[in-house]
């Protein structure tokens, strides 16, 4: 398998300024598989229980994601119930409940032990661990994880860190993980930890790859229209992973790409609630959004100090 995720498969109620919904498909390895698919073949590890719709695996399943390893067990789906304010860059947790995933102990499909490219998704770290034991020598390790985790199970995290290539957080994030208010200084603390690479997304403010002596930043599309940022961060690892593992080389040009790639794929999650917009992209759309993105970087060299 070229690349394999393990996550939250979730049914999310949210409230936007824009609008609200009530338990519809989300999870950051729904958001996340969703994604790279434009991208790459890939495997989703997770759980879900009795009540999530069959309609939304039959919409994973026909855009080639395998779903060996996403297991249905008795009891209720993850749930996640989140609001934002004008600021939509914060997303206010009023309830998490874990359900099915509080018991659940996955084993891994023998094919998928082989892969390459793995992320560990959003979720309670000792799964992330748990995960990544199965794997037999994984080329390129991502992760995630949120202030629940960083709150709750840091010495747990703390061995994922170790153990990884690149962490994807948010800026709140990567400063409540290092107690570092600077957010050059904590991706230097973060890095310390143990990941190589770091990634900060900083919702309408665009993303920036710390990676060797080297800083990337890619910005957010201007939008007009953002409805609900749920699932920004999953689909931005989502473009970044599976145009890495399309690619097969992690050299600082192609994560540079990558980064691009994922802020375009955050680009769209945004523009509707949950996947209805990540769901419904064609090659041309994403084409087009491309080059929208190459105008909105480019400049022509020059000399500011001419005469
Ligand atoms: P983001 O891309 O950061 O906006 O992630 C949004 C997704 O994360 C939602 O669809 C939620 O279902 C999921 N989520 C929220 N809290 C947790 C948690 N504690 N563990 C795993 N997934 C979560």
């Amino acid at each position: 398998m070229n690349l394999l995720v393990v996550g939250s498969v979730a049914l999310d109620s949210v409230k936007s300024p824009f609008g609200s919904v009530e338990e519809v498909v989300g999870g950051s390895a729904t958001y996340f598989s969703t994604s790279a698919s434009y991208y790459t073949d890939l495997a989703l590890v997770a759980v879900i229980g009795d009540d999530f719709p069959q309609a939304a695996l039959d919409d994973l399943d026909q855009r080639g994601v395998d779903l060996e390893g996403l297991i249905r067990h008795p009891g209720k789906t993850f749930r996640w119930r989140g609001e934002y304010g004008f600021d939509l860059n914060e997303a206010h947790t009023l309830e998490t409940h874990l359900n099915v995933f509080e018991t659940f102990n996955p084993v891994l499909p023998e094919v998928y032990r082989k892969s390459e490219f793995v992320f560990l998704g959003n979720i309670d770290p000792e799964l992330q661990l748990r995960v990544l034991d199965q794997i037999d020598s994984p080329r390129f390790v991502g992760a995630d994880t949120m202030n629940f985790w960083i709150r709750g199970k840091r010495e747990v995290l703390q061995k994922v860190l170790s153990r990884i290539d690149m962490l994807f957080v948010n800026d709140a994030e990567a400063r409540e993980l290092t107690g570092e208010s600077n957010i050059v200084k904590a991706a230097a603390a973060i890095r310390q930890m143990g990941p190589t690479r770091v990634a900060i997304k900083r919702g309408e403010y665009g993303a920036l790859l710390f990676d060797g002596d080297t800083v990337f930043f890619a910005p957010a599309y201007p939008l007009e229209e953002v409805f609900d940022p749920t699932g920004a961060g999953d689909s931005f690892a989502g473009g970044f992973m599976g145009y890495v593992a399309r690619r097969r080389s992690v050299e600082n040009a192609v994560l540079c790409q990558a980064t691009v790639v994922g802020s375009v794929m955050a680009s769209f999650c945004v523009e509707r609630f949950s996947l209805e917009r990540v769901r419904t992209l064609n090659p041309e759309v994403i084409g087009r959004r491309f080059e929208q993105f190459q105008r909105l970087m480019h400049y022509d060299p020059l000399d500011p100090l001419e005469t």
